[in-house]
């Protein structure tokens, strides 16, 4: 087999475990990054974006700090993070600056993929990054995060990552190199499978539970990680990255199991906007407006003629039409007191009202969906 595993894909999250970058005795697997980070300017030359999610920070610094219990408790987890990070980010920084590629460094917690606002601004980072030819490298913000708002691992972050900045490929590099019918550790009948379909009861079944010597997640939270990425759109791969050029040898045909999107990202979007989001206002529009969005027009503020509730930017508005009947759902592209100041104007002078900054639509059309569409996005759900 001699398939590229990546070729189909235009933007990549690339999830590393903190055993592939430290090994057993606390320090940095210096050249196994350099190896690495030669793959990943091979994939951005060859014009794909690339996200890095990278672990390793409390392993580092438990070297760092001479922390050397077996079990950390929360504060010197936190602690070792804390020290951890910087020495990690300089690694990355170090790594992909030898290809003349440049790092951002961002740290996430849950409140930050969950909550619109944040989701928002950092997705505008991402993108500005990628836009700018930098490789965002990301993390835990585990210094600060408590037991109650952390992921705990970055399988699941990454794929929420992978989501947020819709990724068409997530790829999580560990110590296995895909699932299999059974933890292969503990039975040697487990066969490898290469493609996986849909996430079943009976896969999660399979996932048992290997863990590494570092990393918190096993297969458990990779398959976890796999629903959250294929759920919205996101195909996601399982390889093993402990020997040099991983990613290299999936552009070769290296085993992997392949976890295929359950639904394309665009069908993903619409029912999240449909489906899960509660309702923060209504913008009521004249006929005009109503037509131009039946036929696929992003919402400018000329054709509102009136701003009901208090939402802010990123939140979920019900559009309706004179009649006062839904016409579509939609994420505002402005906050409630803007809506307000800006109905009903044209879009140079909406422009000088809120400054250059802001875009001119009150809604995208790509943030909106027709509620014709409502019912298919209701039964998905
Ligand atoms: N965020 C943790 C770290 O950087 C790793 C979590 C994980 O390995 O899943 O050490």
């Amino acid at each position: 087999m001699s398939a590229n595993a990546l070729a189909p894909y235009r933007r990549l999250t690339i999830k590393i475990g903190s055993a592939l970058l430290v090994d057993k005795a606390g320090k940095l697997r210096g050249q196994w990054l350099a190896d690495l980070a030669s793959d990943i300017a091979a994939i951005k030359s060859a014009g794909s974006d690339v996200v890095i999610v990278s672990s390793g920070a409390i392993a580092l610094g438990r070297g760092l700090l001479g922390l050397s219990a077996v079990t950390l408790t929360l504060e010197q987890s936190q602690a070792a993070a804390s020290a951890g990070q910087i020495a990690l980010s300089q690694a990355w920084a170090e790594a992909l600056g030898r290809h003349q590629i440049v790092t951002g460094q961002i740290l996430i917690t849950p409140n930050i993929t969950e909550e619109r606002r944040y989701y928002l601004n950092a997705r505008t980072t991402i993108q500005t990054l990628l836009g700018l030819g930098a490789i965002p490298i990301i993390n835990e913000n585990d210094s600060v995060a408590t037991a109650e708002i952390r992921y705990g691992d970055n399988d699941r972050l990454s794929a929420r990552v992978a989501t947020m900045i819709e990724a068409d490929c997530l790829v999580l590099l560990s110590d296995v190199d895909g699932l299999y019918t059974a933890p292969p550790a503990k039975d040697p009948d487990a066969e490898h499978l290469p493609v996986v379909k849909a996430i079943t009861a009976g896969i999660e079944a399979m996932a048992g539970g290997a863990a590494s010597h570092l990393s918190r997640g096993g297969m458990t939270t990779k398959v976890e990680a796999g629903k959250i990425a294929t759920l919205a759109g996101t195909a996601m791969i399982i390889a093993k990255g402990t020997e040099a050029h991983p990613l290299r040898s999936l552009t070769e045909g290296g085993r992997h199991t392949l976890f295929l999107p359950a639904q394309s990202r665009a069908q993903a979007r619409k029912r999240w906007i449909m489906g899960t989001l509660a309702v923060a206002g209504t913008i009521q529009v004249d006929a005009g407006a109503a037509r131009a969005l039946l036929t696929g027009k992003s919402l400018l503020p000329i054709g509102v003629t009136k701003v009901t509730g208090d939402f802010e930017r990123g939140d979920a508005i019900a559009v309706v039409n004179p009649d006062g009947v839904e016409i579509a759902r939609a994420l505002v592209g402005l906050d409630s007191d803007e809506a307000r100041l800006v109905m009903g104007k044209r879009s140079d002078a909406v422009i000088e009202l809120l400054g250059t900054g802001n875009r001119a639509a009150l809604v995208h059309r790509d943030n909106m969906v027709l509620v014709g569409a409502k019912e298919d996005a209701n039964e998905l759900s």
